[in-house]
């Protein structure tokens, strides 16, 4: 196994990239502006990064639409499209490790975690949707006499790509290979949190051969960068992952602008049901710990709901709590460390807050509730449950992310699903038996856009994602990502 002085060493050698990538070129902020870059490690800042504003975005976006209508990217063949993306995909394995580095010290995640998740899963998303770009078809009309019809998805365009801190490197990648794919140009605005891997992702972009303009990355704050991007009149589409605030705040820039097309993969309360014929406690027991503690519970899907019946909640809580007590928080470029640091001093403080209120409001604390590692400087919480939530507690209802569980019985079937669907929010659910007409029926009512039955996260690139209700619209992964970047056109042919 690689050690904690290995990684800390490609950490001290990369040049940490902080420009802008627009038009091909790595540029500081027109206004010289830049912001401290903070690694939640320890607190430090590590680099500075272009502080970009509504000039830099319309350079960017201008460079995207150039590049776009001039079609050196659009109008390329099939099997060039394929070549370059392949070959950053192959420069992205190449410098694995470095990405890994680049994830672990901006956003705090475990550097086993961004090894063996983040960043193969990342490559895996490229390689699927330069795979897939020639499988495109489109439709023929049913048939008539007189008159021919076909309709054919097209490009729409310019594409905005807003994402979160939590998987930076993942949600980009979610977005831009299938908008590339279908022959769109993008324009990323990275979370201020972490910007880094997103920027070197640019600067390879160009090494594997991207024309200019295609792939730009504009970092920079969410009220000035994001926003600007998102009024903008020649972007057609806004491809979103973030907050459920942010989500409405993009719809109405949509509206105000050029009605531009917006998806929207947002927040969630996701419940992990364990009906009483659960069929592997054991293993229930690990998926409901790490569905709430993979990422510092900064998941967009995390289970932060665990609803038990109650014939079995004591003993199950307890062996939960048995795999809980091992997670750990650690230095999250310390290749054992499984349970980093929250991405930001206000998440941990965000995260401590919502401990403070379960407690006021009565929830029976099992675990953590406390800030860690506070000597290191770094923003670290521990793993926290809490027992007894009221369905109508804060912490039944509001969304942490971060990792604090919040654990409710229930009698019945109808009442596990009833408990389970009273949230706003409607991205994932679990749950957990041997009767198959259960497993089927509440899959049915379930009101979630991702369904796991004795398992949890149990899905992979084949399958599309995203949510119902709050949770946003619009689907990533699959193939049916591909159609969100392309409007469909209708050609009738008369035959006379
Ligand atoms: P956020 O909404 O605050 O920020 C997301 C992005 O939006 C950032 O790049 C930010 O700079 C930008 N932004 C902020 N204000 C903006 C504005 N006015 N105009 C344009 N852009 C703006 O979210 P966050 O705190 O970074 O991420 C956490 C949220 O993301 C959680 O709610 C989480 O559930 C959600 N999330 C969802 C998924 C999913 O796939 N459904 C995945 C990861 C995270």
């Amino acid at each position: 196994m690689t050690s904690l002085a290995h990684f800390e060493a490609i950490a001290g050698a990369i040049a940490l990239p902080g420009k802008a990538v627009i038009n091909g070129k790595a540029v500081a902020a027109r206004s010289g502006k830049t912001f401290d870059n903070i690694t939640p490690r320890n607190g430090r800042v590590i680099n500075s990064v272009a502080e970009c504003d509504g000039v830099d975005i319309e350079d960017a976006v201008s460079a995207a639409r150039a590049s776009f209508d001039s079609g050196t990217w659009r109008k390329l063949s099939y099997g060039r499209k394929k070549r370059i993306m392949f070959a950053l995909a192959d420069l992205m394995e190449k410098h694995a490790e470095t990405l890994a580095v680049l994830e672990s010290l901006d956003v705090g995640k475990p550097i086993s975690n961004a090894l063996q998740g983040d960043i193969p899963g990342s490559i895996k998303t490229l390689r699927y949707y330069a795979e897939a770009l020639d499988k495109i078809y489109g439709e023929v009309g049913p048939e008539t006499n007189d008159r021919f019809s076909y309709a054919v998805h097209e490009p729409l365009g310019v594409i905005g790509i807003i994402v979160p801190w939590n998987f930076p490197l993942l949600m980009t990648m979610w977005k831009l290979a299938p908008a590339i794919a279908m022959g769109n140009s993008v324009v990323i605005k990275p979370a201020e949190q972490s910007p880094l891997t997103a920027l070197f992702i640019g600067e390879l972009a160009l090494e594997a051969g991207f024309p200019p303009g295609v792939i730009n990355v504009v970092p920079g704050f969410g009220t000035t960068t994001g926003k600007a991007l998102a009024l903008h009149n020649d972007v057609d589409m806004l491809a979103f992952t973030g907050s459920g605030n942010v989500g409405k705040l993009l719809m109405q820039y949509s509206g105000q602008s050029n009605l531009k097309r917006v998806s929207l993969e947002l927040g969630g309360k996701s419940p992990q049901i364990v009906f009483a014929d659960c069929p592997d406690l054991n293993a229930a027991a690990e998926h409901a710990a790490w569905g709430i503690f993979y990422n510092q519970g900064e998941v967009c899907t995390a289970g932060s709901r665990l609803l038990v019946d109650e014939t079995i909640a004591e003993a199950f809580t307890e062996s939960m709590l048995n795999v809980a007590r091992k997670i750990v928080p650690g230095d999250p470029l310390e290749p054992r460390t499984q349970f980093g640091a929250m991405v930001s001093a206000e998440q941990m403080q965000t995260a401590l807050r919502y401990i403070e209120t379960a407690k006021r409001e009565g929830a029976e604390l099992r675990l953590g509730g406390k800030q860690a590692l506070a000597d290191s400087g770094g923003f670290y919480v521990e793993p926290t449950v809490f027992n007894a939530v009221a369905p109508d507690a804060t912490l039944s209802r509001e969304e942490v992310f971060g990792p604090v569980l919040a654990i409710t019985k229930f009698k019945t079937p109808e009442e596990a699903l009833r408990l389970a669907n009273d949230t706003v929010y409607g991205l994932a659910a679990g749950l957990w038996t041997r009767d198959i007409s259960l497993a089927h029926r509440a899959a049915r009512e379930l009101k979630a856009g991702l369904v796991w039955v004795n398992g949890w996260d149990s899905c992979d690139i084949t399958m599309p994602f995203g949510g119902f209700k709050q949770s946003g619209f619009g689907r990533d992964r699959s193939l049916h990502a591909l159609h969100k970047y392309a409007d469909l056109k209708s050609v009738s042919i008369t035959l006379r």
